[in-house]
């Protein structure tokens, strides 16, 4: 090899070399680039890392707190169900008490058109009645007036109801005009049924009056409540005359009837006179007993003719000054023998002062006799009578008091009836004629005394009568 040709590889050589020492050169950059891009990368993957292990933290917090939450859900979950359950079971109960309901609804409907159709009927029923029926509330407001009370007033049912009934229906007495004992304010006051004094007239819208009677009756609720009156009445027109004239035939017949009665006491009492000694004691004791028959006769004809004289409102009376004690002393020795026969213990206790009274000396008698007759009649055997009196207030009082059968408490509101007699008394006792206390009643009214009583049946009653001392008032 020459030289040149070695200067020439050489250089070649170097060349290579050089070129190979620039490309590792560039290698060597790129290489420190690609280092320098790994370091970075590598350290935006450590970032990334660190990032990713709090994202997994936080995720795991997140997880834990997602743990409880779902745990928190389940048990709501749980609790949802139970409350499902019992919104369930609560529907059910629900629903059967809306069946029950509707059972009981119709039930309910069922029974308000049956009281719908009562209601109607009973209205129906009062409208056409007979008489006049009038109701009101516990204040005494009027709730229903019927068609006869309408007709009977003169009062349209509009004009009445929802009003007083003072203020609309009015009773008067027919004696003086004067208003009539509130028998509506009674009733309520009392709870009891009451009835209508006597010789009591309404008051109609034009302010002619006619007689009516009858009855108020308290309405009760359930425990006795009292929430209202229903007051019946009705026109006795026509019955008041066809009492005048019984009261006027009785009074005729009566007065006829005296006469025999009178002339067989007369010739019974010569019978039994001691100059009649031819008859046998069977004929005494027979003629006694038509006495004494003649006697209970006599006493009902008198008291007949008592009735009738009041009712035609011709009962005379005189006033004349008598001893009013001594007229009590004599009747209760008439009744000596009545008394001795029951063996009663007869007591009397008389006032000392003011003995001498203008007074109608038949009239007391009538009075005090009947009460006297009365107490012995119904006292049983060794029972005991007393009769007081004193002065009062300007008023004689005498009370008969007796231990004997006494009137039961639910007939107590009747004993001055017309004929009325007890049950008891009915029963055990079949004398009387229910008129006795009558007569006293419509004595005393007449000349303005009164007359009441206390009694308990079985244990005995007192009846009391006053009589007014000033002057004996004449009611005409
Ligand atoms: P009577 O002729 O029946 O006695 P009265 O009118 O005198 O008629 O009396 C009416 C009723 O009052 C009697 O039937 C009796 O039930 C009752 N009565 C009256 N007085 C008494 C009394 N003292 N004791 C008990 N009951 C009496």
């Amino acid at each position: 090899m020459n030289k040149k040709q070695i200067i020439s590889d050489s250089s070649e050589a170097i060349f290579k070399l050089k070129f190979l020492a620039n490309e590792k050169e560039s290698i060597r950059r790129k290489l420190l680039i690609t280092a320098e891009a790994l370091r970075f990368k590598a350290k935006q993957l450590a970032n990334t890392a660190k990032e990713k292990e709090n994202i997994r933290r936080k995720l795991e917090v997140t997880a834990k707190q997602l743990a409880v939450i779902a745990k928190e859900k389940e048990d709501t979950r749980k609790k949802l169900v139970v409350a499902a359950k019992q919104l369930a079971d609560t529907a059910k109960e629900k629903e059967s008490i809306r069946r029950k309901m509707a059972n009981t609804a119709e039930k309910l409907r069922l029974k308000a058109e049956d009281f719908a159709k009562i209601t109607a009927r009973k209205k129906a029923i009062l409208a056409s009645i007979g008489d006049a029926v009038m109701a009101c509330d516990e204040n005494g407001t009027v709730t229903l007036f019927n068609r006869k009370a309408v007709a009977m007033t003169g009062f349209f049912a509009r004009e009445v109801i929802g009003k007083h009934y003072s203020q609309i229906v009015r009773f008067v007495k027919e004696a003086d005009n004067e208003p009539s004992i509130d028998f509506i304010a009674e009733a309520m006051k009392t709870g009891h049924r009451t009835i209508m004094a006597d010789n009591t007239l309404l008051v109609k819208k034009d302010g002619h009056k006619i007689p009516v009677a009858d009855s108020a009756e308290p309405i009760r609720y359930a425990h006795g409540m009292l929430i209202g009156c229903v007051i019946v009445f009705r026109d006795i027109s026509q019955e008041k005359e066809t009492d005048r004239a019984k009261s006027e035939f009785i009074s005729v017949a009566s007065h006829q009837l005296k006469t025999p009665g009178t002339i067989v006491n007369l010739y019974t009492e010569k019978l039994l006179d001691g100059r009649n000694s031819e008859l046998s004691p069977k004929q005494k004791e027979y003629i006694n007993e038509i006495r004494s028959a003649n006697q209970s006769m006599t006493d009902i004809v008198s008291s007949l003719l008592n009735v009738s004289r009041i009712e035609m409102g011709i009962f005379a009376v005189d006033p004349v000054p008598v001893d009013v004690i001594e007229i009590f002393k004599n009747i209760a020795k008439d009744s000596d023998s009545n008394l001795k026969d029951k063996n009663i213990n007869f007591k009397q206790e008389y006032h000392q002062q003011e003995h001498i009274i203008p007074i109608d000396k038949l009239l007391l008698n009538i009075i005090f006799s009947n009460l006297l007759s009365n107490a012995i009649r119904y006292t049983d055997k060794n029972g005991t009578i007393s009769v007081k009196s004193i002065i009062k207030e300007n008023n004689l009082v005498i009370s008969v008091a007796d231990n004997g059968c006494g009137i039961p408490a639910g007939q107590q509101n009747r004993i001055f009836t017309k004929f009325f007699r007890a049950d008891d008394a009915r029963s055990k006792y079949t004398n009387g004629t229910g008129l006795g206390l009558y007569i006293v009643k419509s004595i005393l009214d007449h000349i303005g005394g009164n007359v009441w009583f206390t009694s308990t049946e079985n244990k005995g009653s007192t009846f009391y009568f006053t009589i007014p001392l000033v002057r004996v008032t004449i009611i005409k």
